[in-house]
């Protein structure tokens, strides 16, 4: 059954790889289930190759819409970890601010203490001055005392006046007077000196009084320095929580467009899907049929058969047994292609012991029967269920998963599209 000249014209197409989608949303797992179990259905009702080609053209919007998706999705999270770091650098200059604005509390206290004792020591000042005053004022009395004190006795010496000797009695109220007299002016003199030692330690004192206002007033300056300083700071600090604030507020209108755009997508999806869902009910009801010409070997390279398709004997429980496939053993990784074109009905693990395999239904070859064919012990699978595969299509990677003890490809061919009609391959695969 095998013919050359379909080997012969085969061209081994690398497609772009379409990225499986890889955000496991609830959406994107709902969507896989579905096309798997529209696969299982389609096991018997395949599309025509126009639905074929309008079903990988939905598969690549769908493949499109999720990269959308994932790509909105970073910027949902990035927009995210922005507004989160601005918001705590936002927290974080406030609490300078708030550090500040206390500092500033306490400056603005000292100097309103320094301006008070300012006003103290002016107060202290002008009383000073006052008292100075008033001393030199006592001072002047005195000292005008002193000189009339002092004529008084110059007009006793010189033999007195008559008004003087007038006044005095006798010659002893005359010596007593005299006596009186300087008496009187050492205690003139007494009192002026100890007037004028007073007053120059009211000076003193007043000058100490200028230098300590002096040093205060310095002070003063020096705190408004610090203020006017701290002020500046906390403006700059304001304009920088304001930075933050906007940063945070861009932030949220960034999340806000990722936010729709994600949505648009998913509406984008589920309209995707319901199109693929109709295209699916369509074929259904019309039981169209593919058809293909002819096989090609799934590995373009492979170490040996290591086992043939037929009965045989298991050693150990002796019971008989087909061996519905063939082996191929090949190193692992090893690229496996579809041998015909077709549908995927399944990609994916396998309880009865397959691993992870590919099942390809290929639909009406030129001999009228229709052909599936099986891919077993896959490292790794390389397409999905519902995906349109071209002949030469890669669909996976020689593994030795599920039932097996070495790297190979367990391959089965089922004619009329029925596990129970595995056939032996080497009736329609190209094997050398
Ligand atoms: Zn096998």
């Amino acid at each position: 059954m095998y013919h050359d000249k379909h080997s012969a014209g085969f061209v081994l197409h690398h497609p772009p790889r379409h990225a499986k989608p890889s955000g496991h949303s609830a959406m994107m797992r709902a969507a896989c289930a579905f096309l798997a179990a529209a696969c299982l259905v389609l096991s018997v009702t395949v599309y025509p190759a126009s639905a074929a080609t309008s079903m990988s053209s939905l598969q690549n919007k769908l493949d499109k819409i999720s990269a959308s998706i994932k790509q909105h999705k970073t910027e949902l999270n990035d927009a995210q970890k922005k507004e989160a770091a601005a918001k705590a650098l936002e927290s974080e200059l406030k609490e300078k601010v708030s550090v500040l604005q206390s500092q500033i509390g306490v400056l603005k206290s000292q100097i309103s203490e320094v301006q008070n004792s300012i006003g103290v020591k002016e107060q202290e000042i002008t009383a000073k001055q006052n008292e100075i005053a008033r001393k030199e004022q006592e001072i002047a009395d005195q000292w005008d005392d002193f000189k009339s004190h002092m004529a008084a006795m110059q007009e006793l010496r010189d033999g007195g006046s008559v008004a003087m000797l007038r006044s005095v009695n006798d010659l002893y109220e005359l010596l007593t007077f005299n006596e009186v007299m300087q008496d009187i002016s050492v205690k003139d003199t007494e009192i002026l000196d100890n007037m004028k030692a007073a007053k120059e330690a009211l000076v003193a004192d007043r000058t100490q009084l200028v230098e300590e206002r002096t040093q205060l007033q310095n002070k003063k300056s020096e705190l408004d320095a610090q203020n006017k300083q701290m002020q500046s700071k906390q403006s700059e600090l304001n304009n920088s929580v304001k930075e933050a604030r906007l940063s945070a507020a861009e932030a949220q209108q960034a999340q806000k467009n990722a936010q729709a755009a994600i949505e648009s997508d998913e509406m984008n999806y589920e309209a995707v899907k319901k199109e693929i869902q109709k295209l699916i009910a369509a074929a259904a009801a019309s039981k169209p049929q593919l058809s293909f010409s002819g096989f090609i070997c799934p590995l373009k390279s492979y170490t040996r058969i290591s086992s043939e398709y037929g009965w045989r004997k298991n050693p150990v429980s002796g019971v008989n047994k087909l061996h519905a496939g063939i082996d191929f053993a090949a190193p692992a990784g090893t690229p496996i292609y579809a041998a015909a074109s077709g549908y995927v009905q399944v990609a994916g693990w396998s309880g009865g012991g397959y691993g992870n395999y590919v099942i390809i239904y290929h639909g009406k070859m030129t001999d009228g029967n229709a052909y599936s064919t099986l891919y077993g012990h896959m490292r790794s699978v390389a397409t999905s269920a519902g995906r349109y595969v071209n002949q030469g299509d890669l669909i996976g990677y020689v593994g030795s998963t599920g039932n097996s003890t070495g790297n190979h490809l367990h391959l089965e061919v089922w004619k009329g599209g029925s596990k129970a009609n595995a056939v032996n391959p080497r009736g329609y695969i190209p094997i050398r």
